[in-house]
């Protein structure tokens, strides 16, 4: 069992790093406590201290890694992100948000970098744009693979409300959650999450049908 000096250390881990996987918070456990324990009932223990700042812990998989993870937001009108960031950068992170929604949930950085002057009025430069996107990668609310940018867990999370109000997003068809980034059903183009997919195939013995449309998916190996 946690005492509450292991809360305040896992606390202030996370008002750090905002971000852990699920194995390292275990990991991390282990070493603070000497034994492995539950990380949910701690996880649940922390959330009712700190719902009171408008802060809450949730769990969320990575629609690109497929990593399960902790993140800390904030659950009041992404006020964290606003105080965070500049004008400027708050002025270049929202269109850069909605062009990665929009564009099926990744942006190639190059489209990234060219759009900031025109987004902003021209007063974020392309070196700017440079500079901030590295920023927001930085503070874990984006993604960069492979010369793509991404949502991350963390945004997701935090940005979940302000995305369901102003997209019309069709969630995964397994796991029923948000979906932003992910592959689709080649019949019906039922959205899927990668890790949904990857789990649903593993679990599936013979022929694999969508749940949507019953049409053949993929066959199990
Ligand atoms: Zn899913
Ligand atoms: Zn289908």
């Amino acid at each position: 069992m946690a005492s509450d000096d292991h809360c305040k250390t896992i606390l202030q881990f996370f008002m750090l790093e905002r971000v852990i996987t699920v194995s390292s918070l275990a990991d991390l456990m282990e070493r603070i406590t000497g034994s492995a324990s539950n990380s949910d009932a701690l996880i649940n223990k922390i959330n009712e201290r700190i719902q009171e700042f408008s802060q809450k812990i949730v769990k969320a998989t990575c629609e690109v890694t497929g990593d399960k993870m902790y993140v800390m937001i904030f659950t009041a009108d992404e006020a964290d992100v606003k105080s965070q960031l500049t004008k400027d950068q708050i002025d270049y992170f929202y269109p850069l948000m909605n062009n990665i929604i929009t564009s099926s949930g990744s942006l190639a950085l190059i489209t990234a970098l060219n759009m900031a002057p025109a987004v902003t009025m021209a007063r974020v430069s392309l070196a700017d744009a440079e500079k901030y996107i590295e920023l927001f990668v930085l503070k874990r609310l984006l993604l960069l693979e492979n010369g793509f940018l991404y949502l991350s867990p963390l945004t997701i999370a935090e940005f979940g409300p302000y995305i369901t109000e102003n997209y019309a997003l069709d969630p995964c068809m397994l796991c029923k959650k948000m979906l932003v980034f992910g592959e689709s059903c080649p019949s019906c183009s039922a959205p899927i999450h990668v890790q949904c997919f990857k789990d649903f195939l593993q679990n599936s013995k013979k022929a694999v049908k969508c749940p949507q449309c019953k049409e053949q998916l993929s066959v199990a190996a």
